[in-house]
Order: structure tokens, then sequence, then C-alpha cells
């Protein structure tokens, strides 16, 4: 049977951190709503431009071309064993359908890690995040600086900060967040799947407590 994992938090809990962390432990490939539509953001494919306005104002795209972008994702063969889904789903709409989707692969949702971090914390935290362009490596300017300014650790890319990382789309970001995904925790709490960590502490403490967790429930 497939494994499939949500990681659900707000912008800024560090789910592109953990998610990194959880795909190689797990060897589950790591899928990002996000990094897929600025991927064709990037080649500006019909996609990417329909997307666009969406996310520059830090609005949902809509469910029916998201849902869909997912599904022809998780149809591609390095799904066959499941996946780690990151950013999506974010509304109710796309946890039915998701649920749905699965059904036809023969698997469901396993496990929900729930990264909770305080709404005040964000804004700092997203506003000072320096992204990787090869990868999508995350760094913060005060909390977790690379060593050299301006280029990752990991690759050696070049760094930069996300056009949606500003004050004011950073605050859209998180009400969007409040009024349509925080539904989802209630969702996957009924389901009986959700494993809740304090996003607060360091990164390797956040990425302990969701391994431990994890290894109850897969
Ligand atoms: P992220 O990288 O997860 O912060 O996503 C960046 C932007 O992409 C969001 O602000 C949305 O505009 C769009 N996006 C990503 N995932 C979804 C999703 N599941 N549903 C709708 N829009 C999404």
């Amino acid at each position: 049977m497939p494994v499939y994992i949500v990681l659900l938090g707000p912008p800024g809990a560090g789910k592109g951190t953990q998610a990194q962390l959880i795909s190689e432990k797990l060897g589950l490939p790591h899928i990002s709503s996000g990094d897929i539509f600025r991927e064709n953001l990037k080649n500006q494919t019909d996609l990417g431009k329909l997307a666009k306005g969406y996310m520059d104002r830090g609005e949902l795209v809509p469910d029916d071309l998201t849902i869909q972008m997912i599904r022809d994702r998780l149809s591609r063969p390095d799904c066959v064993s499941g996946a780690l889904l990151d950013g999506f789903p974010r509304t109710v709409a796309q946890a039915e359908a998701l649920t749905q989707m699965l059904a036809e692969f023969t698997g469901r949702v396993n496990a929900v890690p729930y990264i909770n971090v305080a709404e005040e914390v964000l804004v700092e935290r997203l506003t000072g995040r320096w992204t990787c362009r090869a990868e999508g490596h995350v760094f913060h300017e005060k909390f977790s600086p690379p060593k050299v300014a301006g280029v990752c650790d990991f690759d050696g890319s070049e760094l930069y900060q996300r056009p949606d990382d500003n004050v004011e789309t950073v605050t859209r970001r998180i009400r969007v967040y409040l009024d349509q995904t925080m539904p989802l925790i209630a969702y996957y709490r009924q389901g009986g799947v959700l494993l809740e960590v304090d996003g607060t502490k360091t990164i390797n403490q956040v990425g302990a407590d969701l391994l431990a967790g994890l290894d109850k429930m897969v």
C-alpha cells in the first residue's frame, strides 16, 4: 500500500525545511504545490500565467486548477509508493478531492504532521527568509543564516527573497491560511491522523519530534 503524508502548518512554520528531512528519511518524493506553481511561473506555462496573479496577491489559486495539477503529479511513476505533500491541500474542497483521488490509487492519507507556530512570529520568519534557486533550501538572515551571505550552504546556488515574502503579502497569506486552511486541522483530527508538533522549537528538535511521531503512524 502506498503511504501518503500531508504536511500542515501556516506559511513560515518550516514545512519546506522539515519536508526535505522527512522525504529523505522515509524515501517519499516531496511534492510542494508552491514549488510546482513557481516552476510553471518560471517556464511561463498556461498554468503559470493563470496562477501568477493569485500568487502575487497572496491568495489561493482556484481549487480546480490546483487539484488537477496535484492529480497529474501524483500519477507520475515516482509516486507509486506514495508521497509527502507540502502546501496541498489548503482548503476543505482540496482535502475532499485528495481523499477521493487517493482511494483511486488504493491509498489514503496516513498521517498529517501539523507544525504549530503562533501567528505573531510568522511575519518575522517569512520576511527574513532567503530561498535557494536550485532546490528550495531555506535560510533566515537572523535565525539560520547561510555561511556565506546570498549563497546556499548545500548546493552553492544563489539565494533570493520570494516576491510574496514581503510584509503586505505575508500578512494576506497568513489571513488566508487562518480562514481557509485551519479547518483542515479539525478535518484530519477527526480522521484520527493528525500529529501535532511544536514548531517553535529548534529545527533539529522539530525534525526529531516529527520523525518520532511518524514512526508510530506509517
Ligand atoms: P507556498 O510556496 O506553499 O507558500 O505557496 C505559494 C503560493 O502558491 C500560495 O500563496 C498560493 O498562491 C499558491 N498555492 C500553493 N499551494 C496552493 C494550494 N494548495 N491551493 C491554492 N493555491 C496554492
